[in-house]
Formats: C-alpha cells, structure tokens, sequence
C-alpha cells in the first residue's frame, strides 16, 4: 500500500499524487452512487468500452431472440392477435435494435449505449403490453408476467442507473395494465405487482453489487498501477541520484568506478585494451579565489560540457571525480585514439575561452591530462587501480612539465 503523504515527500509528478488521491478518496466513498469523479469516470468509461461493447451486442442479439421466441406464448395466450403479434415483434422490435446495434459500432459515446440498453427494455415492455391491450383473450392478462422477464433480462445486461430506468418504466406499464385491463380482480392485481416488485427490488440489487464489485475492482487495480508507477520513478531516481554528480550531471565516482570495472573485466575476456583519461583544470584554486565560489562551479559545468562534446562514440564514459578532476574512460580505444580524444579536449576548453585572470598558465581556462592505454591481462601489476596510478602519474607529469598539455603514459602492454 502506498501513502500519498509519503509520495508527496518523495518529489515524484504531480499527475500521480493527483492520481493517488482521486483514487483513494473515492474507494473511501463506498461509490454508493455508482458514479466516480468525472476524470476517473471518463477513464473507467475508456477501459471497459471494448468489454461493454461485446455485453451490449450480445444483449441486443438475445433479446431480439427472446422477443421473437415468445412468440409461442402468444400463440397460446393471445391467439386473436397472432398475426399483429408477428409483425409488431418482428417488424416494430428488431429493424430498432438492429439500428441500435450499428449506431453503438459508429459512436464511443459509452453513456449513450448504456441508457440504449435501457430504452431497448422499456421498448420491448412497451410491444408486450401493447398486444396484451389489443387482445381480448380470457389469458391475455397472464402476458404481464413478461414484464418480470424483461426486469431481470434487462438488469443482467445494463448499468444500475440505465436499470433504474428500465424498472420504472416496467413499473408504469404494469400500472397502466392494471388501470386499463378489467378483467383484473383485486387479487391478481396485488399479486402480479408484489411479483414485480419483489423482483424489480431483486434485480436492482444484485445489479448494483455487480457493478459496485466491478467499480471497486477497477480502482484497486488503479491504485496497484499507480503504486508500479511510484516505484518506478522512486527507482529512477534513486538511481539517478546514486550514480550521478549533481553539480555537472556527469557520472560521479562511485558509477565511474564500478563501469571501469566492468569494462575492465570486459576487456580482459575479449582482449581488447582499454583507456583512460585523467583530467584536471589548471590552477583551479586561483580561479575560485580571483572570481568567486559561484564562479568555480559555474566554470566546471562549462568545462564539463565541452569535454562531454568530445566524447562520440557510444562507450565512452565522462566523470566527475572530485573537485575539479575528470576522468574520462574509452572502452576498447588504444593509444592513439585515446590520445586525439584527449588532445580533442584540451583544444576544446582552450577554445571555450572561459576568462582566467588569476592562471599562471594561460589567460583562458585549461586542462592538463594524463592518458594510459593498458591490455588488461591476468596479475596483480595489471588492473584498473594500475590504470589509475599511471594515469595520475601522466596527469602529473603535464602538471609539472607547464600544464595545458596531454602527456601519455608510456607502459602500454600488448597481449
Ligand atoms: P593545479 O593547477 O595544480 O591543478 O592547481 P589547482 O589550484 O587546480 O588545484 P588544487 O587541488 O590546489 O585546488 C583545487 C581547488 O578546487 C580547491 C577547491 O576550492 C576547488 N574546488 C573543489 N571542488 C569544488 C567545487 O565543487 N566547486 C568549486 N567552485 N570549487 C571547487
Ligand atoms: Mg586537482
Ligand atoms: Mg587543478
């Protein structure tokens, strides 16, 4: 379970804290009306269309078939209106529902099919009370029954509130049976309503559990979908966090570390060589006391973005190590490309121009770096801290012979 105080501390989009609270303070609802906030309504609208859509064609094929089938009823019940009881169900029910089905394939108007629905069982209650109203068979009265038959058909298929409809509207044609019919004895009368309404009362019920159940299964399923989004973008950046330096957003330390290592080991099993570049901006500490803090890290984003515009191919990786030292490690290059890359670079910061007053090198900022080229082979004199150390002796060796200078370290070992 997720808690949206929680979520709302962990700096995560807006659009899922959103989402967490609609979503929680609806399930705490009850969804007694059976109707969400508009935005989630028009969503839970969208991801069950395509199933409504098969409910819905299935009911209107069904009950094309129930209306025609009680056809034999009539037979029995109303002969002297057989033949318009054939034409009238035939002819005045299905060219209508057929009309409905292929309206409901053209429109994703999802309301619009469901009170369809409804209006398709107060339609066929409306033929059977018609036929029993023209009949004057001793049995015709028997037909009101049907109304019962269409409650719970209709409730089967439709949404509570379209059902609601429906109900009422079988409600007013029994009720215009009663008033028009006097072959009806008081008996039958309170009999046939109780029948009614005990199964209009039924079938409401048990229509809104399904739909609540439905409903609630739909925002449980949301609030899981929200709680994998959460997770993800928690695990995002934590991971962004964990492996990147903020000031520069190059890799910090620790992942430039552990992709060397990888890399090394990498190029152990496929023996390829691997290089490194160490870097570091000259007399940096002038730089930070002549123009300011600010100034300094304003210089280490510039510096970062123009190494980080040397750097093509894919594999090649720029981090920050500390202060104002970079590293840059490529995977597979061997000397030579490694050394344009870092000849590439120094040109780079050069030409970025970056004012340095208070430089004993240069009026500009600039770089000093170290390159080492290794073959990585099985043994202790040769691994990745050995890659380091005769970097960083490279690295000094341009210090100390005047800076702003690429100086590779000569111990390259071949396989
Ligand atoms: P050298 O030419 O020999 O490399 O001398 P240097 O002054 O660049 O090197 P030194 O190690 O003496 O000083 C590094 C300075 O970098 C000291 C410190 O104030 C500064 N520094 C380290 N981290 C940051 C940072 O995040 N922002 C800023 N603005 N300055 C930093
Ligand atoms: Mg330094
Ligand atoms: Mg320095």
């Amino acid at each position: 379970m997720y808690d949206v105080d929680v979520l709302r501390e962990s700096q995560l989009t807006e659009a899922l804290l959103e989402d967490a609270e609609l979503v929680d303070r609806t399930i705490d609802s009850g969804i007694p009306t059976l109707v969400f906030p508009a935005r989630l309504e028009r969503e839970f609208q969208r991801h069950t269309a395509d199933k409504r859509l098969q409910i819905i064609t299935l009911f209107g094929i069904c009950s094309m078939g129930l209306i025609i089938g009680q056809l034999v009823a009539d037979w029995f019940l109303l002969p002297d209106v057989f033949d318009r009881s054939v034409w009238v169900r035939v002819l005045g029910y299905c060219p209508p529902v057929l009309l409905g089905l292929w309206l409901l394939h053209r429109t994703r108007m999802v309301w619009l099919w469901e009170w369809l629905v409804a209006m398709t069982g107060v339609w066929a209650g409306a033929i059977m009370t018609t036929l029993l109203w023209m009949s004057h068979s001793r049995l015709a009265f028997t037909t009101v029954v049907e109304l019962n038959l269409v409650v719970v058909f209709v409730c089967a298929f439709a949404r509570f509130w379209p059902a609601v409809l429906m109900c009422a509207g079988m409600a007013c044609l029994h009720a215009m049976v009663m008033w028009a019919v006097s072959d009806f004895t008081g008996v039958l009368v309170v009999n046939t309503s109780v029948l009614l309404g005990a199964t209009i009362t039924f079938c409401l019920y048990a229509n809104h559990k399904l739909e609540h159940d439905e409903r609630l299964c739909y925002l449980q399923d949301r609030r899981e979908q929200i709680l994998d989004n959460r997770l993800h973008e928690a695990h995002e950046l934590l991971t962004h966090q964990a492996t990147t330096d903020p000031l520069t957003d190059v890799a910090n330390r620790r992942y430039f570390e552990s992709y060397a290592q990888d890399y090394w080991m990498r190029a152990l099993e496929l023996h390829h060589p691997i290089s490194l570049l160490l870097l570091d901006i000259d007399h940096f500490k002038r730089y930070n006391d002549h123009y300011g803090h600010q100034a300094g890290d304003a210089c280490l984003k510039s510096v970062t973005q123009a190494v980080q515009g040397c750097l093509r191919r894919t594999g090649d990786l720029l981090g920050r190590l500390g202060g104002e030292e970079f590293a840059v490690l490529m995977p597979e290059a061997n000397e030579a490309s490694a050394q344009v890359v870092a000849e590439r670079i120094l040109r780079a910061v050069s030409d970025k121009g970056l004012p340095h007053a208070a430089s004993l090198t240069e009026d500009v900022v600039t770089v000093s770096i170290g390159v080492v080229t290794l073959w990585p082979s099985e043994g202790v004199a040769n691994s990745v801290q050995a890659l380091y150390a005769q970097a960083d002796d490279a690295l000094y060796e341009a210090k100390r012979s005047g800076r702003n200078q690429v100086m590779v370290a000569r111990q390259e070992m071949a396989p």
